[in-house]
């Protein structure tokens, strides 16, 4: 008759085979059943690296004419606003992520876990810049472009939040925090990159954009726009997106981006590697801080979110003709994936996935002369469609 505790032993003793190499890597001498007898624990658990999948997720996007394809997140907060995460443990989870560059963009207006009551970080912070500060060694160790960045944050929309990117101190723009359009007007003075977060937000009980009124690209908005201040606009933040964001940025020539405004940490979000988390693609000439920034004033972006691809058509497109190679004859188009985004096509009959690093035979109608690819949009409603002869 065996108790439990002999039970639960002798499954540790069995299991001694599969866990060698963590002893091994774990630098300890005696054999795991040694250690079974002599712990008075029934289980040891290894430290969480060793049970970390340690592959950082790679991303296959084949490079479009001159371009690398550099994958980012540009809204990532930390303890230092209302995140509760590390600065430098964002630059493991990136890198786990298979992401080139990020930003952290920590709210100028709120940051709980400084002065106050409850749990605090620090007495009192003056400097915007100690995130960035802390994560930039790691971010070098690591190869992960790291980009200055900072969250304005009124607490009525319009105007609503706005992440300003590659700056060169963020303390300047907190200084005129009486002032939203001031402080997008410190960001631009510093050759920064200003983007409309989460358009869709809504204020209750403040005086703006109440739940359940329709999105709008409002006067305020305009006028900052007009003044050279707003450079694109998040189309999907979190796990939201806002469709009508993709005509607002095709009539005003803005980029489109996508990010996860991750607070908690990634695994508490998205879980480990998931496919749907968002990112923004940049059309980079290289991979460096430089060609990113300049591929974002380029709006050469487009985004990857939640199994979609949104974009302007000509990136789109081009993105497409990279990614899927189509060859065919009158009856019949021959499909080969040579990238890690999935597509739902579709030749007149039903939509058939052609998953990442698959082939498709896609039977069509001589009539049929177009390709729609239903999940990559190139606008509001609007699929890729390809011309096949
Ligand atoms: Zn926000
Ligand atoms: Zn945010």
């Amino acid at each position: 008759m065996t108790n439990r505790r002999n039970f639960l032993k002798q499954m540790t003793l069995l299991g001694a085979a599969a866990v060698t190499p963590v002893s091994l890597a774990l630098g300890q001498n005696e054999s795991p059943a040694e250690q079974a007898e002599q712990s008075d624990g029934l289980f040891t658990v290894p430290r969480g690296e060793i049970l970390r999948n340690k592959s950082p997720r790679k991303i296959t996007i084949p490079d479009v004419e001159e371009f690398r394809i550099l994958k980012g997140d540009f809204h990532i907060h930390t303890i230092f606003s209302d995140g509760f995460v590390m600065p430098k443990d964002r630059i493991t989870e990136a890198v786990d992520n298979g992401l080139d560059v990020i930003a952290i963009t920590d709210h100028i207006e709120y940051r709980p876990h400084v002065g106050g009551n409850g749990f605090k970080l620090l007495e009192k912070n003056d400097d915007h810049n100690m995130a960035y500060n802390i994560a930039k060694p790691e971010a070098e160790k690591q190869n992960l472009i790291l980009v200055r960045g900072t969250e304005i944050t009124k607490s009525v929309m319009p105007p609503g939040h706005f992440n300003a990117l590659f700056l060169e101190d963020v303390n300047p723009v907190a200084v005129a925090v009486e002032n939203w359009k001031t402080m997008l007007a410190v960001a631009a003075g510093q050759g920064g990159f200003v983007h409309w977060n989460h358009p869709g937000w809504v204020a209750p009980g403040s005086g703006g954009l109440r739940s359940g009124e329709m999105m709008r690209f409002t006067q305020e908005h305009e006028d900052v726009f007009k003044k050279g201040h707003l450079h694109g606009i998040e189309v999907f933040n979190g796990s939201s997106y806002y469709p009508v964001v993709s005509e607002w940025c095709e009539d005003r020539n803005l980029a489109l981006i996508a990010n996860s405004d991750v607070h908690s940490s990634e695994w508490n979000m998205y879980g480990h590697q998931n496919p749907l988390r968002p990112m923004t693609l940049i059309l980079a000439k290289e991979r460096t801080y430089d060609a990113v920034r300049e591929a974002f004033f380029a709006n050469r972006t487009v985004v990857l979110a939640a199994g979609m691809i949104i974009g302007r058509p000509e990136w789109v497109e081009k993105l497409f003709k990279a990614c899927v190679e189509v060859t065919g004859k009158p009856g019949l188009l021959e499909l080969k994936n040579k990238s890690d985004i999935p597509c739902f096509v579709q030749a007149g009959g039903t939509v058939r996935e052609l998953a990442a690093q698959a082939r498709l035979s896609l039977y069509r109608s001589h009539t049929i002369k177009k390709l729609t690819v239903c999940n990559w949009l190139t606008g509001m409603n609007k699929p890729l469609e390809i011309a096949v002869g």
